[in-house]
């Protein structure tokens, strides 16, 4: 069994910072590299932070049933391919994938066992402000993302946990508390039992 946790929230609520400090943290933790038709942007690196593609290239991709989940995110396509799960969650260790909530609902009728996190921003004029740091002004792209994000909040109900994220080093702990009891789920702790279970007295 696949052991895959989950991250979804809003572009802006702190999702990126959380995963890579939670990254630092544990060895047992693997970030799932997505694919993506967007361009990259300064300081990501291919095959790091995206396996990025051209659009045709994900459509045959997509042809070809090589992802687990995929959507289309503002305009472009997004993707956990099957190799990616394969590869890197078979061992001990824990898969951990940042997808929107059109990924996670896929996720979670294929991978049962996932645990589905969703991070939501402290409030709604935080987030403007965060993403009007990055946008500068107040235009239609940010007030489209804005609503998204209200859209995506809608449907917390359908994850497992929701972290608000005021702090980020309380979030940080709060998310390692989460995936601390994943580590110890049942059907993670198979082969320990069944080891015990085979010795001789
Ligand atoms: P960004 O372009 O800012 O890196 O990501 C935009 C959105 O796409 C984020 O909400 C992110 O979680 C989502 N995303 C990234 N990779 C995947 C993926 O493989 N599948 C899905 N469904 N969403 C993804």
């Amino acid at each position: 069994m696949n052991s895959i946790i989950v991250i979804s929230g809003p572009s802006g609520c702190g999702k990126s910072t959380l995963i890579r400090k939670i990254l630092q943290w544990r060895k047992d933790l693997v970030f799932s590299v997505s694919h993506t038709t967007r361009q990259m942007r300064d300081r990501e690196a291919d095959g790091k932070d995206y396996h990025f593609i051209s659009k045709p290239e994900f459509e045959l991709m997509i042809k070809g049933n090589r992802f687990v989940e995929w959507a289309l995110v503002h305009e472009n396509y997004y993707g956990t391919s099957i190799d990616e799960i394969h590869s890197k969650s078979a061992g001990r260790e824990i898969l951990i994938l940042d997808i929107d909530v059109q990924g996670a609902k896929q996720i979670r009728k294929k991978f049962p066992e996932a645990h589905l996190v969703f991070v939501a921003p402290p409030s709604m004029e935080e987030l403007q402000r965060r993403l009007l740091k990055r946008e500068k002004t107040l235009n239609d792209h940010l007030r489209r993302r804005l609503d998204e994000a209200k859209k995506e909040m809608r449907e917390y109900l359908f994850y497992d946990y929701v972290l608000v994220n005021n702090d980020v080093d309380i979030t940080a702990r709060v998310l390692n508390g989460i995936i601390n009891a994943y580590r110890y789920r049942s059907f993670r702790q198979g082969w320990l039992v069944e080891r015990i279970l085979k010795e001789r007295l």
